[in-house]
């Protein structure tokens, strides 16, 4: 299986790339903050929690995603591999990941980690969130504490990864068919 994680910053582009990559490796996309948006859309229980926490820009709890990723894993069982995209976000989420893919006798195969400086994503967030509608794309506050939140809580995944020797990062900036033969270029050098 290849089985991929996607990093970077929000802004990073990885929902862009990961449309690109599922295409060209028949892969199956699991992205968190698009379950977690179709849950706050069908107004669950889960969704009513997490929405308050995604408008302030804040993580929600580690036990909430893992659990979503755990269905969604199983859910697949034929799949040649999956893109995580928006997941892990924490350490104790990458633990759990490997966790879940042992169970399946699987691993990650690698991370790929998009490169963007601050100042360009905040631009690229306040452009979306004019016609995304995405609440917390629209205020120059939540976007420095979800930047904030991965500084802190997700960029240690950077050392999780390359302590197991599946690290590697490309430019985000670009066009977005520069950036994704990159991906592509770091994807087929562990592959062939
Ligand atoms: P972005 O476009 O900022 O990368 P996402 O669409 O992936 O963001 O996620 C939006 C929000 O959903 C996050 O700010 C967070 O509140 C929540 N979320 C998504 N994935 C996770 C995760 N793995 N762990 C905790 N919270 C998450």
């Amino acid at each position: 299986m290849l089985n991929l994680v996607l990093f970077g910053p929000p802004g990073a582009g990885k929902g862009t790339q990961s449309a690109h990559l599922i295409e060209k490796y028949q892969l199956v996309h699991l992205s968190t903050g698009d379950i977690l948006r179709s849950e706050v859309a069908a107004q669950t229980a889960l969704g009513l929690e997490a929405k308050k926490l995604m408008d302030a820009g804040t993580l929600v709890p580690d036990a909430v995603v893992i659990g979503m990723i755990s269905s969604k894993i199983d859910a697949n069982p034929k799949a040649k591999g999956f893109i995580f995209d928006g997941f892990p976000r924490t350490i104790a989420q990458a633990e759990a990941l490997d966790t879940l893919l042992q169970q399946k006798e699987t691993a990650i195969s690698m991370m790929l980690a998009l490169e963007v400086d601050n100042e360009e994503l905040t631009k690229r967030l306040l452009l979306r969130g004019k016609d995304s509608g995405r609440p917390d794309d629209s205020n120059e506050e939540i976007i420095k504490n979800r930047i904030n939140e991965y500084n802190t809580k997700t960029a240690p995944l950077k050392s999780y990864y390359t302590g197991q020797g599946k690290f590697s990062a490309v430019p985000g900036i670009g066009s977005i068919e520069t950036i994704f033969a990159s991906l592509a270029n770091a994807i087929d050098a562990i592959t062939v």
